[in-house]
């Protein structure tokens, strides 16, 4: 138990937030929880699940807390903060939880005042599901934390970077920062597009004339329920990641085209190398994700069927 923040509060308490809140008072990182979720059915439920003490505006949630969580949705980010920014105490930590963060910080940035701290990060964790029903403790456990602080020279902005990392490792994270550019165009590659694909492949196959959509799921144990768990997502969180991270979307988008257009003209020539070594290449990326803890090495994924 390493208790880093007396009072924690956060904005937004859906998967993320929910799992934050669960998170700091199993582990111990926060002496107490304040929620604030703009849904008042997110709100009522929260009352229910008494993980955190629920307020009804985003000011008072902040009052008095060291650490401010913003886990709304990335298009909300900056109408999240300005609502809470009055009630923010002098020296509080303001960080969010946005997957992507160029936007989210231009959005944010001019409603923190001169006397709170600007950590901006982003959790490599996450389920299809939402809401605050689908938050669970553990989910930071043995993830990946990416901080991207930002240029502030002040001497107490590298101690709160300090410990807002010393936070995420309370709640199991494996804590990295970088600069947000990198971070989009990282997050671009190992998770923007491969969402982007999920969405067009699911979608597709239920357009498709030639396959009932029962023949479709009768037989998606061959690959195709892999990509539905990826899709079935949340939209809008969703719909504001690629709105917010449009350029490094578009540029690995770019690129992905032109090698799909190299991989249909492979199958078109009848070029088994090229398709054998694209294969053989992606096969060891494979293991190189299970070598680095990421997922299982079980047959099936450690799916029972
Ligand atoms: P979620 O389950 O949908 O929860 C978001 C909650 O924020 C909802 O209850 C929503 O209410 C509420 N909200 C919207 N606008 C608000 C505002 N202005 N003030 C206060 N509350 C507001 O979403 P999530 O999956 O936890 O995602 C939250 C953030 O984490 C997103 O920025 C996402 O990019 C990031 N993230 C998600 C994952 C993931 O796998 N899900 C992983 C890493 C990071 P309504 O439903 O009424 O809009």
């Amino acid at each position: 138990m390493t208790q880093v923040f007396d009072r924690i509060a956060i904005i937004g308490v859906g998967l993320i937030g929910a799992s934050i809140a669960r998170g700091a008072a199993e582990f111990g990182a926060a002496g107490s929880v304040a929620l604030y979720d703009a849904s008042e059915a997110a709100r009522a439920r929260l009352r229910e699940l008494a993980i955190g003490e629920v307020f009804d505006d985003a000011a008072s949630a902040v009052a008095g807390a060291d650490l401010v969580v913003l886990a709304t949705p990335v298009g909300a980010m900056g109408y999240a903060l300005e609502a809470a920014a009055p009630g923010l105490k002098p020296g509080a930590i303001v960080t969010d939880v946005g997957s992507v963060k160029g936007a989210v910080i231009s959005a944010t940035n001019t409603h923190v005042p001169a006397h709170a701290f600007h950590v901006p990060g982003h959790p490599i964790a996450g389920t299809e599901h939402s809401g605050p029903d689908a938050g669970f403790s553990t989910l930071f456990k043995g993830r990946w934390h990416i901080l991207t602080p930002l240029e502030d020279t002040r001497p107490e902005y590298a101690q709160a970077v300090d410990k807002l990392e010393a936070f995420w490792r309370a709640l199991g994270a494996n804590v990295e920062r970088m600069d947000a550019e990198r971070h989009d165009v990282v997050l671009a590659v190992v998770s923007h597009l491969p969402h982007l694909i999920a969405f067009n492949i699911v979608a597709m196959a239920e357009d498709l004339e030639s396959v009932t959509e029962s023949e479709v799921v009768k037989y998606s144990a061959s690959g195709f329920r892999d990509f539905t768990r990826i899709a079935a997502s949340d939209p809008t969180m969703w719909r504001d990641v690629f709105l917010n991270n449009r350029e490094a979307v578009l540029e690995v988008l770019g690129r992905f085209s032109e090698d799909l257009a190299a991989l249909q003209r492979a199958i078109r020539w009848g070029d088994g190398k090229t398709l054998y070594d694209l294969f053989d290449r992606a096969r060891r990326m494979r293991r190189e994700v299970i070598d680095a803890g990421q997922d299982t090495a079980a047959p099936n994924w450690g799916r029972e069927n």
